[in-house]
């Protein structure tokens, strides 16, 4: 009897709903659309997804414990997923990003999970210190060959491995692997400096948020900037000051970082200090505050500002916040107004996906409406380019510029 040495390629037939959702490139295959498959199939392994007729459809990533089952690779044409294919599909997201000026700017998203054809993986780069998050376990055991790639392609003096919550037990019971591990160079003692449109800012990248820093932000920063000359400016769910830098370096004669996160204002302090060089951000005073938002602004009446930046953590985690979200938004803008002098300027933004952009711009415009106060609308904005959109689900950044007719 002849004995095989490795199984035979998972094959999955899928509902005849989900065949047109897949050749149209959505990357996600869920549990309940699987109709058929050869034989129980192992975390990380490719899959092929067969038509009706027995065709070629797709090949992804396999993953036996997550109701998102397969995350697509590849739709159309039979592909082999082979080191050549890896290494175009690296330089596709890379080449999207050429457009950074590194004489000022040296942090950006490489990789945007689906978006860039990597579901699940997202590659934040600092300086020199990449640092890959994974979303699905699914990628652990292609970690070793992944990091090859990184490493000849990008020649980074570092790389730190962050893992979402919901895949921490199995990355280190499975495959030793844990949240802020160096898969390569020197450990980290601290966080990583690096630019950002010529300012200085740390990254927390081995336990912060998200990968350390909110680089989404970066061109909403910039917009806030324009914006700041001569204005006294407060920075809700300020985090480590991004916005406050920016609107010092525009001008602005005072900026307050509002947060509840002691940890996050210390982080703050440290970024002015490293933009010290700039002179208007030694003359911009700056203040701390150390509270929760909704209750700062509703309880420091006389407190008023020129402009007022909301950028609240996402207030709907799951679709069923979906509702209570949008009325704290909306009390959030109320409060915010409240606060802001005639003439001022609103920066609102949301970074929930579960809540679309037109029902935050409408809970947004709404509470302006109910305050009795006319507004312009300057701007709406998405995503930037660096966090491309494609699908629907990647979506989850918005904002809206508004200035008070005088
Ligand atoms: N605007 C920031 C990112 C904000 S992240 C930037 O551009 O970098 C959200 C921040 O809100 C975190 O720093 C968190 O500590 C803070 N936060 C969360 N809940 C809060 C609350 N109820 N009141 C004040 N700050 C809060």
């Amino acid at each position: 009897m002849r004995r095989c040495a490795s199984p035979p390629r998972l094959r999955l037939r899928v509902t005849a709903a989900a065949e047109p959702r897949l050749r149209r490139g959505h990357p996600w295959l869920f549990a309940d659309s699987i109709r058929e498959q050869n034989r129980p199939g192992e975390l990380g392994e490719l899959a092929v997804v067969y038509d009706r007729q027995d065709r070629f459809l797709a090949i992804g990533l396999y993953d036996p414990d997550s109701p998102i089952r397969l995350r697509l690779l590849h739709a159309g044409k039979p592909q082999e997923l082979d080191d050549t294919w890896w290494a175009a599909r690296l330089e596709r997201a890379l080449q999207a990003r050429a457009g950074f000026d590194e004489q000022q700017t040296t942090g950006w998203r490489w990789i945007y999970g689906e978006s860039d054809g990597w579901p699940g993986l997202v590659l934040d780069r600092y300086n020199r210190t990449l640092v890959l998050k994974l979303y699905t376990a699914a990628w652990l055991p292609r970690l070793e060959q992944i990091r090859a790639l990184l490493r000849t392609r990008l020649e980074p003096e570092r790389i730190v491995l962050r893992l979402s919550r919901n895949i921490q037990a199995a990355a280190r019971d499975r495959f030793s692997r844990v949240d802020g591990q160096i898969l390569l160079g020197e450990p980290l003692a601290g966080p990583v400096i690096f630019l950002e449109n010529g300012l200085q800012f740390e990254a927390e990248v081995l336990r912060g948020q998200k990968t350390g820093f909110f680089l989404d932000q970066r061109d909403n920063r910039r917009r806030v900037e324009v914006l700041a000359a001569d204005k006294r400016v407060l920075n809700a769910f300020s985090f480590s000051g991004g916005f406050s830098v920016y609107a010092a370096r525009g001008g602005a004669q005072a900026v307050t970082d509002l947060d509840l996160s002691a940890h996050a204002l210390a982080a703050a302090q440290r970024n002015f200090a490293l933009n010290e060089t700039v002179p208007s951000l030694r003359a911009c005073q700056h203040e701390l505050v150390q509270a929760e938002a909704f209750e700062w602004l509703s309880g420091n009446a006389d407190a008023r500002f020129d402009l007022i930046v909301l950028d609240p953590p996402s207030l709907a985690r799951r679709e069923v916040e979906r509702a209570g979200a949008l009325r704290a938004y909306h009390r959030l803008v109320s409060l915010g107004l409240s606060h802001l002098t005639r003439g001022g300027v609103l920066v609102a933004s949301s970074c929930s996906a579960h809540v679309t952009s037109t029902e935050f711009f409408d809970a947004v415009l709404r509470a302006v409406e109910q305050a009795g106060r006319k507004f312009d609308e300057l701007e709406r904005t998405g995503h930037p380019a660096d966090h491309p959109v494609g699908f629907a689900e990647a979506a989850y950044l918005k904002g809206i510029f508004l200035r008070e007719r005088r």
